[in-house]
């Protein structure tokens, strides 16, 4: 006879999620004690008419899928969550799981508490985090054998590849195609994960690090192993780009080991690093040579005052002469990121514009964020991405908006009119670089939460799902205290149903991290 899995015993896969009927009698009984003054059983069943305002659907039955330990580990903190927040006594839930004939349960709730409002309040909350949250998708097969899966409250169809038949489990190597499970409560899907390896740097701009900063102790920092580790369970949940960044990504050793490591993982179908290029004319060849994809370089600066000023070290010529090595390895797409500050970068903004589209880079102009190092940020500093527009379109000429090929790409995208081939440079086999384009990311006046599809994880082994994020989910604890694969799942899990709509900047309920963007990793 099965046993349920009340909040009394810890949760399993076993009793809160079942492929057999469930038997409901029971599983009040289950929730039954002497302080409980009420109890309540809730029952979703399978409907078989869903009548509409012109069609009527006939449904033959509903087959539920789910990566149970998700799912489990889902249901059991709602569950959770519901005791401490309606004070119940006992609470169990259980989910069935595979073919469900029209007329049985699909799902089933029981709360108990001292009064009746409790537990009925407790049932109904339930159910609606359930449907909202937890990872199960049905199908449901209709009357003329058209069969259409569903996750229960985003509706995703499973040609979204959301469907967990869309991809593997975290733990099988053998299918190519990533699960993606890291969809939010607000239905983003999360493909895209920063990976700091380092909060160490060899400059020390004003946007982003105090003069006199602290580093974290070596032995916090994730081994590659541990990185590599995490970045394949992720890969198993539907991660399929890694951006390597720091800190200074170069000045930490073997680099490229890490990227030869990452771009193996079954799934992930970019890594990319950003660099401030002062290390890269060593290191660009072994990068390519390791498999990196794409290479974002940042420099805000081509006067050498002004790029002491902004990063408060010298190296304008180091990043030069790194530029022609990565372009001499053989990299495409350069891209060049420039941030915007208000009384200190104006003077820049054509001549990198002229440099880029000389050398076929692709420039784009970042909002300076209130994630500098020294809290000094004030919103009079943000040079808005429509101020450094009209200043390139009263030197340029008209920009042309670009088509976007990917919907979670932060940046809005240019080219120029007036773009004459004839003045971009050539790379190594004769033929003109990329067509040089010009975009514009815009965090504080333009945010793009709404399609933001990126998590993070820190040098020491936190995973954020927002830079502004002022919670971290403890990946290092895990890895160091013999925790599974199915556990990393979970945190990551956990840390994208966390993630808010929106960052909040310039709205009275902002909160600055304690964390600057080096500690972070941009
Ligand atoms: N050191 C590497 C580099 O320079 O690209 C990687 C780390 S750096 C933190 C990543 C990016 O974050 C850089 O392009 C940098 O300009 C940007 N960044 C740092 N602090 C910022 C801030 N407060 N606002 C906007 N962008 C920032």
């Amino acid at each position: 006879m099965a046993t349920w899995d009340t909040n009394t015993q810890p949760a399993s896969a076993a009793s809160l999620l079942v492929w057999d009927p469930i038997d409901t009698a029971r599983l009040l009984e289950s929730v039954a004690n002497d302080a409980a003054g009420a109890n309540v059983l809730f029952t979703g069943t399978t409907r078989g008419v869903t009548a509409g305002v012109l069609t009527t659907q006939i449904t033959k039955r509903l087959t539920y899928e789910a990566h149970e330990p998700l799912a489990s580990a889902v249901l059991a903190r709602l569950r959770d969550e519901a005791v401490a927040q309606y004070g119940l006594t006992a609470c169990a839930i259980v989910h069935r799981l595979g073919e469900v004939a029209v007329g049985e349960t699909s799902v089933a709730i029981a709360t108990s508490a001292p009064h009746r409002r409790e537990a009925f309040a407790a049932a109904e909350w339930l159910m609606e985090r359930i449907k909202r949250e937890a990872p199960i998708w049905k199908c449901e097969e209709g009357a003329d054998g058209d069969r259409t899966w569903l996750h229960p409250d985003s509706g995703l169809h499973p040609d979204s590849g959301l469907h967990p038949d869309s991809g593997i489990h975290p733990d099988s190597e053998s299918s190519s195609k990533p699960r993606p499970v890291l969809v939010d409560s607000f239905g983003r899907v999360h493909t895209d994960l920063r990976i700091s390896v380092t909060d160490r740097c060899n400059l020390r701009c004003t946007y982003c690090m105090p003069l006199d900063v602290a580093f974290k102790p070596r032995e916090e920092l994730l081994s590659y192993e541990e990185i590599t580790r995490v970045a394949r369970v992720a890969a198993g949940l539907g991660i399929r780009s890694i951006r390597i960044t720091g800190g200074e990504p170069l000045v930490r050793r073997e680099v490229a080991e890490l990227v030869r490591q990452l771009v193996t993982i079954s799934g992930i179908e970019e890594v990319s690093l950003t660099t401030n290029g002062l290390l890269l004319e060593e290191q660009a060849a072994d990068l390519r040579r390791a498999g990196l994809h794409r290479l974002n370089v940042s420099l805000d600066a081509l006067n050498e005052d002004a790029f002491e000023r902004i990063a408060r070290r010298q190296g304008l010529a180091r990043v030069l002469a790194g530029l022609a090595a990565a372009k001499a390895a053989g990299f495409q797409s350069i891209r060049i990121n420039a941030v915007s500050i208000r009384g200190l970068t104006e003077g820049e903004i054509v001549p990198l514009a002229e440099f880029c589209r000389r050398e076929g880079f692709h420039l784009r102009f970042i909002e300076f964020m209130p994630l500098d190092g020294e809290s000094s940020w004030s919103d009079g500093q943000v040079l808005s991405g429509r101020e450094v527009r009209d200043v390139l379109v009263r030197h340029f000429g008209p920009l042309v908006p670009a088509v976007r090929s990917d919907a979670g790409q932060p940046a809005i995208d240019y080219s120029y009119a007036d773009h004459d081939i004839a003045n971009i440079a050539m790379d190594t086999a004769g033929l003109p670089t990329q067509a040089a384009g010009v975009g514009f990311i815009d965090p504080v006046t333009q945010p793009f939460c709404d399609r933001c599809d990126r998590l993070r994880l820190t040098a020491d082994g936190q995973f954020r799902n927002c830079l502004f994020s002022t919670t971290e989910w403890d990946a290092r604890h895990v890895l160091r205290t013999g925790g599974s694969d199915d556990e990393i799942a979970r945190l990551l899990y956990d840390c994208v149903l966390s993630k808010r709509a929106a960052h909040g900047i310039g709205t009275p309920a902002f909160e600055r991290p304690a964390r600057a963007m080096y500690q972070i990793g941009g």
